[in-house]
């Protein structure tokens, strides 16, 4: 089926041909037809699925016989609305709106709080068609008398699930009193529960449902693996992970649960050599577009992010998503990994797994209906101490098991690209961490039975450069902890 099958103007197939997309996805496919034919939609669809043009391109159609030049603002009133839980996504879609409307004259705006209103007032009276707006600046301008609402025609609340998790639901509620009673609206939520119901049967009429994805399922593109480690040493592990895959591992979506450990996280990676960046928000929007812009672009490797910052990113190509911190909900893990293996590109979702965080991984797998692989990393264990990470990497210590009581070997080389990889038989999860009885030797050769003797910085350097020759003679060496992550994964 092409764009064209499902009768779009010549004006937005030339759009949605610049914009490089031969055809349409399942989502699109669906939706495009309903909303051209004026009936209002239920739909459950996560980010990824290109749900935004699935709304954005007949929306256009619909407001087409309004486009106009004219500098007049009396002849651009508000005709849609779409609201979005946070700045980053509402921002996103205003730019899909800017794309897709390229060429039809009809005016678009995104409004959104924690920056000053006065541009967005100067916007508004221009007169524009389209507005992209965050429920709570929405309503500023209401009271402010800065837009008018009565010539809305139509209504599409994004993200639905994610409003009510925000508390926005009462915002919303008020926002749909305002709005005249005959218009098409469209309500997109990635799960549906029985609130969100609820709030589409007050807003809608006879909504057409249109599904793409089983609720709460999450792409077969994306890998799962978890790491048990405990909460003292996670962060060291991380950076080890960061670093081992600074030869080929692309770009790295890290959630954590808390702003404070946002910013906190990002420094130490910084401290690590790692290019890394937060976005939470309590950071400014000038600082919350810069950085994710600089990850975007790729001038930054590591984007640290809250849930409720991330909302909605999309990162082209995002190769890896990391749990720093298992989720509240098992649907939050859901929204997190979905930021990879979009439009049907592989990804990979690991997650480091503190004991005390076991319970919230049983609710995961319970939802996702996955078990997923368990990996436990040398030197990184459940039960690590800061002490004991300190003596293995000064290689005084050791792993706390290198072969289980189970016979899991973890001095056996590990090629976790191919773990990684969906199809690739993962290696089976170990049942015990009981430390070693004998003395072990480490899969880079390391003897940690034999006594510590302090290395010359001569030897250090001589050493250095004997690896950089082996490197090149013969290809990548992985290190110790290159293992981690998919070191020889392209990003
Ligand atoms: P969304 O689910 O709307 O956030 O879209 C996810 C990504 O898919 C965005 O980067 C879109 O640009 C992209 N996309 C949307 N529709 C298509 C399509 N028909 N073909 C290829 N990519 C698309």
């Amino acid at each position: 089926m092409s764009f064209a099958d499902l009768g779009l103007s010549p004006e937005l197939l030339r759009a949605v041909t610049e914009a490089g997309y031969t055809e349409p996805t399942p989502i699109q496919a669906q939706a495009i037809p309903v909303v051209l034919a004026g009936k209002d939609v239920m739909g459950g669809a996560q980010t990824g699925t290109g749900k935004t043009a699935g709304f954005t391109l007949p929306l256009l159609q619909r407001l087409q016989p309004y486009a106009s030049t004219s500098t007049s603002p009396a002849k651009h009133p508000v005709r849609a609305l779409i609201i979005a839980p946070t700045r980053e996504l509402a921002v996103q879609v205003h730019e899909s709106v800017k794309t897709y409307s390229k060429y039809v004259p009809l005016r678009s705006t995104c409004i959104y709080g924690g920056v000053d209103m006065k541009a967005q007032v100067a916007e508004l009276k221009r007169g524009i068609e389209i507005v992209v707006a965050t429920p709570g600046r929405l309503l500023d301008h209401v009271e402010q008398k800065t837009i008018l609402l009565q010539n809305v025609e139509f209504l599409i609340l994004d993200e639905a699930d994610r409003m009510l998790d925000m508390g926005f639901i009462p915002d919303i509620r008020r926002i749909l009193a305002l709005l005249p009673a005959k218009r098409q609206s469209l309500l997109f939520s990635a799960t549906f529960s029985d609130e969100i119901k609820k709030l589409a049967d007050t807003m809608l009429r006879q909504p057409q449902l249109i599904e793409v994805a089983r609720r709460n399922a999450v792409s077969e593109n994306i890998t799962h693996l978890v790491h048990p480690v405990s909460s003292h040493v996670k962060r060291d592990l991380l950076a080890d992970i960061l670093n081992a895959g600074a030869d080929g591992l692309g770009q790295t979506l890290v959630f954590v649960n808390t702003k404070f450990g946002c910013a906190r996280l990002a420094r130490h990676l910084q401290k690590e050599g790692i290019s890394a960046d937060a976005i939470h928000g309590d950071k400014s929007q000038l600082e919350r577009s810069a950085a994710l812009e600089a990850f975007k672009s790729g001038a930054i490797r590591v984007l640290v992010a809250t849930d409720v910052a991330a909302r909605g990113l999309d990162v082209d190509d995002l190769p890896y998503v990391v749990n720093f911190e298992i989720p509240g909900t098992p649907e939050d893990y859901v929204h997190r990994i979905g930021r990879t293996g979009r439009a049907g590109k592989q990804g990979a979702a690991v997650s480091l797994v503190a004991p005390e965080e076991n319970y919230k991984l049983v609710a995961i797998e319970k939802l996702i209906k996955l078990k997923i692989t368990q990996q436990e990393v040398p030197g990184y264990g459940p039960e690590t101490t800061v002490e004991e990470l300190r003596r293995y990497r000064n290689g005084h210590g050791r792993p706390r098991a290198q072969v289980a009581e189970d016979g899991f070997d973890f001095n056996r080389p590990y090629d976790s690209a191919s773990e990684l990889k969906p199809g690739s038989k993962p290696r089976p999860p170990r049942a015990s961490s009981k430390p070693a009885s004998k003395p072990q030797i480490a899969a880079d050769g390391f003897d940690f039975s034999a006594p510590y003797v302090a290395k010359s910085a001569a030897a250090d350097k001589a050493e250095a450069s004997k690896a950089a020759a082996q490197e090149q003679a013969g290809g990548k060496q992985k290190s110790r902890v290159a293992f981690l992550l998919g070191g020889a994964r392209k990003g």
